[in-house]
């Protein structure tokens, strides 16, 4: 057809002047021309409920979000070496929803740019060096967050003076490397200083993402950040998948684990699309490194941002999205579950507010991976977007915008049921 000449020469432009890096989701990539709430339609006007970006959390194109970042765009924008009002208004609201020992926030355009000034600082701030991960964490595309995300780079990728632990998986084994999780962090610091190696931190996704989704019991998390503290490191919550609501809790998820991080990274739902990252954190931890180094981010907190920044959190709260998010969450949860007893090839059913990890299995793992892969097409020729991760490739990502409504649910449930009986 000439929608399928159309989309095959855009492929082919696409490799040719981007490159071999850049991959598409889907055999049969999906080439998307609007986006609205949970909506997003391809260019012959299908459309996709969007069950998987977190980045348009509060929706897509939110017009609240369209109106701040178009009015400030056409009023100034410039960069933090100037003063501006409403940066500080920004940092104002967004310090008002962490914790008050966290008072500094520090603005960036990326998730892996937070991360990777976190890590300066730690390193800075401890004296060490030697990071402590999980063994399928992500955290970025730099070369210091890079090397410390096995899901991008595999272990070897992950230098000798980090480690990389067993995330803490509550399914499999009967959530062994769950409740181990603690005693993995104590073993990895004697490992590291059996090689005089100093800690600096433990880092940590709130959701564990790309190790497969999991919501560990707290006690675990809280007592492997001591050990990292005893040891003289510090302690790094990622929030660039948990936070701004998703986990239906509250803004944040390393509060449900009742962890007192030393800093915290934002990025993806911060800007509802735009790219903005931030570094919240102690204010003793930056002391010295403000003096010795400083940190400059030519884009990072200009005013634009600032103004996108303050405008989602606004609709956050005045939409109650973190009560949707537990509320419509805690719906479309038990439909999931529902189908599990319907659907053998469902092992386990995990997620907090609207942050779901749907794992299958399968006789051995290649094919549990090749069948989740396959149900995610399915959906996608259905008309939801979702995707998988985990190491093994056999845990279906369901992470849809904030405004997800029951009606939404439903469709995602009611279509994965029809993926899911094709075997
Ligand atoms: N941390 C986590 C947990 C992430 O999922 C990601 C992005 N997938 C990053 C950091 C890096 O963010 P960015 O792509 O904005 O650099």
């Amino acid at each position: 057809s000439a929608s399928a000449d159309a989309e095959r020469a855009l492929l082919e432009r696409r490799a040719r002047l981007l490159g071999p890096t850049y991959r598409a989701f889907y055999r049969n990539p999906i080439h998307l021309v609007r986006g609205s709430g949970v909506w997003l339609y391809d260019a012959q006007g299908r459309k996709f409920l969007d069950a998987y970006n977190n980045v348009a959390s509060v929706g897509h194109c939110h017009p609240r979000v369209v109106e701040a970042l178009s009015g400030q765009a056409a009023t100034l924008n410039t960069h933090t070496r100037y003063l501006s009002e409403i940066i500080l208004d920004y940092a104002e609201k967004l310090l008002g929803t962490l914790p008050s020992h966290l008072g500094h926030a520090m603005f960036t355009c990326t998730g892996s740019e937070a991360n990777d000034l976190a890590i300066r600082i730690a390193q800075h701030s401890s004296g060490g060096t030697g990071v402590i991960i999980t063994d399928f964490a992500y955290h970025g595309a730099t070369i210091a967050t890079a090397q410390l995300s096995p899901a991008a780079v595999g272990a070897k990728g992950v230098p000798a003076h980090h480690r990389a632990v067993a995330a803490p998986d509550t399914f499999r084994d009967g959530g062994r490397a769950a409740r181990d999780f603690a005693r993995n962090v104590a073993a990895a610091i004697d490992d590291m200083r059996a090689q005089n190696i100093r800690p600096a931190a433990l880092l940590l996704d709130s959701a564990f993402s790309s190790d497969g989704i999991f919501f560990p019991d707290g006690s675990v998390i809280r007592e492997a950040a001591d050990h990292v503290r005893k040891a003289g490191g510090i302690v790094i919550a990622d929030e660039v998948q948990s936070g701004f609501g998703r986990l239906g809790q509250g803004m944040w998820g390393f509060a449900n684990y009742g962890l007192e991080p030393d800093i915290v990274t934002l990025g993806k739902p911060i800007g509802d699309g735009h790219p903005m990252g931030a570094v919240i954190v102690r204010p003793q931890l930056v002391s010295s490194f403000g003096s010795n180094t400083g940190y400059f981010n030519t884009f990072g907190g200009n005013p634009v941002a600032a103004a996108i920044g303050i405008a989602v959190l606004e609709v956050i709260e005045g939409e109650g999205l973190i009560e949707n998010a537990r509320n419509v969450g805690a719906y479309t949860g038990a439909l999931l579950r529902a189908l599990q007893s319907r659907h053998g090839m469902i092992a386990d059913v995990r997620h907090n507010g609207l942050y779901f990890g749907v794992e299958l299995t399968a006789e051995d793992g290649a094919t549990a991976a090749a069948k989740t892969s396959s149900v995610v097409e399915a959906m996608r020729e259905d008309g939801v977007l979702i995707s998988s991760c985990g190491p093994r490739g056999n845990v279906l990502k369901i992470r849809p915008p904030l405004p997800f409504s029951r009606d939404n649910a439903e469709q995602l449930a009611e279509t994965l049921d029809r993926a899911l009986s094709k075997w």
